[in-house]
């Protein structure tokens, strides 16, 4: 049997079911065909991100921030108790019960928007067609004006420390612990890795993080990131920059497994045990089965569909978005390329900014930057001004209980343009979109300066960080 759509979109992740959606309230025929299936064996819409990626990791985070607060910060609000405990098994839940909320509620959207949801496997069949695998039931064909590759990515397993979904695990296994590890090894100190290590530090995993890199958060402006790692080592995170790993070892039998990880640091070799070891090195695009080189789709040198500016592939009518294309791996990133797209395929001239892409690291305190850092501005050529303010001056991070950070804006001298803004501090995730809408806008220093902020408010500490920039600080 043949079914005929105008739109399949094979993946529904952040990049495949809006792309699905939008298209869908254009006008056109739409399915979305996602293979998905959780550990409890339930296929979900969603992908990465709502089932084992940003909302269960940031449901971890609230529960396990919560938690070091009672211990660490509750007593100077002049609130003691000694009755509080955790239960991991219920942490647990919540953590599912919000997950699947959302993947529900996507289905509810296909409805709402006429979308034709699939769950089962999508293989390219070329010449406009998809075969679909239910996760049950017989195989179908489906024919489409247009096809797009939505299908995510998924961890790089190193042959040096394979996972063996037990005591080597990845991200999706650190989100499932059932109980809190004595001791805890990280094998990178990136996003993931830096939230996954705050959850169980936070928990009582004695938790070292082994990092490659001689620099931490590269990405991120050098003064920030410097600031950030100061915090989180005092939160006791063992981070250990320049330690390249060489390999694991799992150890033990029934009841008692540890992993030994052997690494070299400062010229030196060196081997430390852990109870359970995260691999947290990168991503990598999801296209095995998917028949797409097959058909001719052409990759680039690390597996990711090539496409031009338009999310087109070298093949008429096969289109790609989000993780499997590569670039900024981020949920929201996914979002706007698949709505652009769909917008595209309806004739409209719809365009992703990516010099304005929001990142965030949901640790305690928070970074979060967008746009040039000053190393990557001056590198740029460009004639940089910068400044700063401190969340210590910030009567409502006082009254928080929360005055650390520091927001830094980074201009260009000539124009008076901000370049980019990077953040470590308490909810700067929300300050975040005010940063993003200037670089959007390609808002001044003088355009911001001249923006009132609420008080007391967190964002005042933004508007300091602007007025610094010209020496006009009033608090700073
Ligand atoms: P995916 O979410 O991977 O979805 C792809 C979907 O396609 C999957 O459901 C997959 O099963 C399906 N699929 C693959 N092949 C096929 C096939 N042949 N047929 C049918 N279906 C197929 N990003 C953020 O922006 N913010 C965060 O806070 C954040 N936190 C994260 C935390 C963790 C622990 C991890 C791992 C990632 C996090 N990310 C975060 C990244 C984010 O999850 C990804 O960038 C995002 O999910 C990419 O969306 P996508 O749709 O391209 O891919």
């Amino acid at each position: 049997m043949t079914d005929q759509y105008d739109v399949v979109v094979v993946g529904g992740g952040p990049a495949g079911y809006p792309t699905a959606i939008r298209a869908a309230q254009l006008g056109f025929k739409t399915a979305c065909i996602d293979a998905w299936i959780n550990k409890d064996n339930t296929p979900a819409f969603g992908g990465t991100c709502l089932n084992a990626g940003c909302i269960p990791s940031k449901a971890l985070l609230e529960s396990s921030e919560l938690w070091h607060r009672m211990q660490h910060e509750i007593g100077a609000h002049g609130i003691s108790g000694s009755d509080f405990k955790v239960d991991l098994d219920k942490m647990q839940a919540r953590k599912t019960a919000v997950s699947r909320q959302l993947t529900g509620g996507i289905k509810q959207l296909f409805a709402a928007n006429k979308v034709t949801g699939l769950e089962g496997f999508g293989k390219l069949l070329g010449d406009g067609k998809v075969e679909f695998t239910p996760h049950s039931g017989d195989k179908q064909v489906l024919t489409a004006k247009h096809i797009v590759i939505a299908t995510g990515s998924s961890p790089v397993n190193l042959k040096i420390t394979p996972f063996d979904d037990e005591t080597i695990v990845d991200s999706w296994g650190a989100l499932d612990f059932t109980e809190v590890p004595k001791t805890l090894g990280i094998i990178g100190a990136g996003v993931i890795g830096v939230e996954l290590g705050s959850v169980w530090s936070r928990l009582g995993s004695k938790t070292v993080i082994l990092e490659a890199m001689p620099s931490f958060l590269p990405m991120v402006d050098a003064a920030i990131s410097k600031e950030a790692l100061r915090h989180f080592t005092k939160q006791g995170l063992d981070i250990r920059l320049g330690a390249k790993v060489a390999g694991a070892k799992v150890k033990g039998g029934k009841g008692g497994k540890t992993v030994e990880v052997e690494y070299e640091m400062g010229g030196e070799t060196k081997k430390e045990t852990f109870d359970k070891l995260i691999v947290a090195v990168g991503r990598r695009p999801n296209t095995d089965g998917l028949n797409a080189k097959e058909i001719g789709v052409a990759f680039d040198e690390r597996g990711f569909v090539k496409v031009d500016a338009n999310y087109k592939t070298n093949v008429p009518g096969v289109y790609a978005v989000g993780d499997v294309i590569g670039g900024a791996m981020l949920a929201h990133k996914a979002i706007e390329e698949g709505v652009a797209l769909a917008e595209q395929l309806h004739g409209e001239h719809t365009q992703v900014n990516y010099d304005a892409v929001p990142s965030v690291i949901y640790t305690m305190p928070e970074v979060a930057w967008t746009g040039l850092s000053e190393e990557q501005a001056k590198a740029k050529g460009f004639d940089v001004k910068v400044g700063t303010a401190p969340f210590a001056a910030n009567g409502r991070a006082k009254a928080m209980e929360q005055p650390v950070g520091t927001i830094k804006i980074i201009a260009d001298k000539k124009t008076d343009r901000v370049l980019g803004v990077h953040m470590v501090g308490p909810y700067v995730s929300e300050l975040l979109a005010e940063a993003v809408l200037g670089l959007e806008f390609a808002a001044t220093v003088e355009d911001y300066a001249l923006t009132m902020h609420g008080h007391p408010s967190l964002a005042e500490t933004f508007h300091e960080a602007v007025l610094s920039v010209d020496g006009r600080a009033i608090h700073a």
